[in-house]
């Protein structure tokens, strides 16, 4: 890799050590030309799998609708920010390395619900019962969006929501 300074290709690694759980490798390394020393980062390429939704169109996977399903149901919840960002790269995995290039819509709403049962039961409560209420929609961005609609900002409001939503799980029989 090129020295950024002076872009002479003669550089050596000094120091290089594992980083997020191994998952990054840190490397310092220096320019045998002007000293100049610098930090590269290697890390593991996530492919992730098409969205293939009810209607059998595909779209492009969407990371951030994922960290938003998980934002919006553990609003105003005690997580400690790391976990939720474990669980969120823990899912990214399991579907890069799924080896599928495609994904079911409705599997990736599963795998979000599992993960937040782990975390925090609220969480999961609300993701759940807009999840099953809606689910007829079926797809993950919609359900997103449903999410946003029915947990407002305002922390007395979401609880009310919430409590309408679990009583609202009732009235749809959900059998599959
Ligand atoms: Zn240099």
């Amino acid at each position: 890799m090129r020295c950024p300074f002076c872009h002479s290709e003669n550089t050596r690694v000094v120091d290089s050590r594992e980083s997020d759980e191994g998952e990054t490798v840190r490397r310092r390394r220096a320019c045998q030309d002007c000293d100049e020393r610098y930090t590269t980062y290697e890390r593991i390429e996530l492919r992730l799998p098409q969205v293939v939704k009810s209607d059998g169109t595909r779209e492009r996977f969407d990371e951030n609708k994922l960290r938003d399903g998980f934002s919006i149901a553990l609003q105003k919840r005690p997580i400690n920010a790391e976990r939720v960002e474990n669980a969120l790269q823990r899912l990214l995995r399991r579907f890069s390395f799924s080896g599928h290039d495609e994904i079911n819509s409705v599997d990736i709403g599963e795998a979000v619900m599992a993960e937040l049962r782990d975390l925090d039961e609220v969480a999961y409560v609300r993701f759940a019962s807009v999840y099953r209420k809606f689910q007829d929609l079926d797809e993950f961005n919609d359900l997103v969006q449903r999410l946003r609609e029915v947990l407002p900002d305002d922390a007395s409001e979401q609880n009310k929501a919430s409590l309408s939503l679990i009583s609202g799980t009732h009235k749809k029989d959900h059998s599959s």
